[in-house]
């Protein structure tokens, strides 16, 4: 059996912070919009989230976006567990064409007029096994994130490039303990690093990194901690934890197929309103920049949320709009008051999409809204 598609304004594939952002200001602007996520992303890997103001960081990236989803859907978005395979273009792509996309997804096809792609990117982990096992948990990506945890102790970064090099320096600013670890690769920095490098205070570590081990101090009920690594050459030292630096792929493969044009980098290239190179498709977050902060990809999606609902919404019509319409201005960019109202008369107003509006009238009668709760230890 065959049934059409079904139709959304705004269709967002990716469901982080970046994504789930901008669904929930399109739909509590009015708008039909459906989120599509495949399982993981890096919110997925973040055992706590740091730097979110109000969150506690013993809320984990996964326990977030659950409660991300509970606000979009109370309020009326529509959430599909599933992957994306294909974005296409449903107009025929002239300029002046109304832009409209279908989506297809491993267990539904849906038409929108604007499509945001949050997807993301993913980090290139360490070629070290058991290292991956503690992604959160003394393996980190965020230096932002995580090196207040990793201050006043040692402290290692895996890498042989020049944003390795940056990093180590860098972790000097918490510890004076940094060893950068090569695990058997020729370094790619240039001249300048090498020189900053032999006078900054980090040892460099040639040797291959074979395996790392468990804190044994952690208890047994605990998730387990890194505990330290273990070298090609036989020793073992005792690190708080460290970053691994090789670098991300951005997962920009439907937006490329899409059309939409990429910076050298691989990432989706975004105005400032977070438009991509082709018209009516929105990038946020992570894809567009590896700016690698959830704050920085709420702060994206709220930016294409609102974006795309004025790119959406007609009113208020410029003098221009209404003079296309047929309404006539006195020469000093004021309508003629006669002339407009007859016009004025045959404006439709589309207002909020009619599945929507009983929602918004369910939701502002309630008491109660999903979402984190709860006050800070000693302020019960
Ligand atoms: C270990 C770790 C710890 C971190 N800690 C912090 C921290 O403490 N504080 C902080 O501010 N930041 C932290 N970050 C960074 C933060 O997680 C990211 O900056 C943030 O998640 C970016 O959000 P995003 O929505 O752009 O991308 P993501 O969170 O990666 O979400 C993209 C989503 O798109 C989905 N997707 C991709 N392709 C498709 C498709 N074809 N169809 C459907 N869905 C698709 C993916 O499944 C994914 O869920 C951490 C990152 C890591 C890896």
């Amino acid at each position: 059996m065959t049934t059409d598609p079904l139709e959304y304004e705004v269709a967002v594939v990716g469901g982080g912070p970046a994504g789930l952002t901008t669904a929930l200001y399109t739909t509590r602007l009015g708008h039909r919009t459906a989120v599509f996520e495949k399982e993981g992303g890096r919110h997925a890997a973040v055992s706590h989230v740091h730097n979110l103001l109000g969150v506690s960081e013993n809320v984990s990236g996964e326990q977030l976006a659950t409660h991300a989803v509970d606000q979009f859907e109370h309020y009326g978005g529509d959430f599909y567990p599933d992957a994306v395979e294909s974005v296409t273009r449903l107009d025929g792509g002239e300029s002046g064409d109304e832009p409209r996309f279908r989506l297809g997804a491993a267990h539904a096809t849906v038409d929108a007029e604007r499509v945001v792609f949050a997807t993301g990117f993913r980090d290139r982990s360490p070629d070290v096994p058991e290292l991956e096992r503690f992604t959160g948990r003394g393996l980190h990506y965020c230096l932002h994130c995580d090196a207040y945890s990793l201050g006043d102790g040692p402290v290692f970064v895996l890498g042989h490039t020049e944003s390795a090099a940056h990093v180590a320096m860098t972790m000097l600013n918490f510890t004076a303990n940094v060893d950068l670890l090569l695990d058997g690769r020729e370094p790619e920095w240039g001249d300048e690093t090498e020189t900053k490098l032999r006078v900054h205070p980090v040892d460099r570590i040639e040797t291959s990194v074979v395996s790392a081990y468990e804190d044994e101090a952690i208890a047994e009920d605990e998730p387990p901690w890194l505990g330290g690594l273990s070298f090609g050459d036989g020793t073992e030292r005792d690190y708080l934890g460290g970053f691994a630096m090789y670098g991300s792929s951005y997962n920009a493969d439907l937006a490329a197929d899409l059309g939409c044009e990429l910076g050298e980098n691989g990432a989706i290239d975004v105005d400032e309103r977070r438009e991509t190179s082709v018209d009516g498709a929105y990038a946020v977050g992570d894809v567009t920049h590896g700016q690698n902060q959830t704050t920085i990809a709420i702060g994206d999606g709220a930016y294409a949320g609102l974006a795309v609902h004025k790119d959406l919404r007609r009113f208020p019509m410029s003098v221009a709009d209404l003079e296309a319409r047929g309404a006539e201005t006195e020469g000093d960019g004021e309508p003629d008051t006669d002339a407009a109202d007859l016009e004025w008369d045959d404006l439709e107003v589309p207002a909020s999409a009619p599945s929507l509006r009983a929602q918004m009238r369910r939701v502002r009668d309630l008491e109660t809204h999903p979402g984190l709760r709860g006050p800070s230890p000693g302020r019960e």
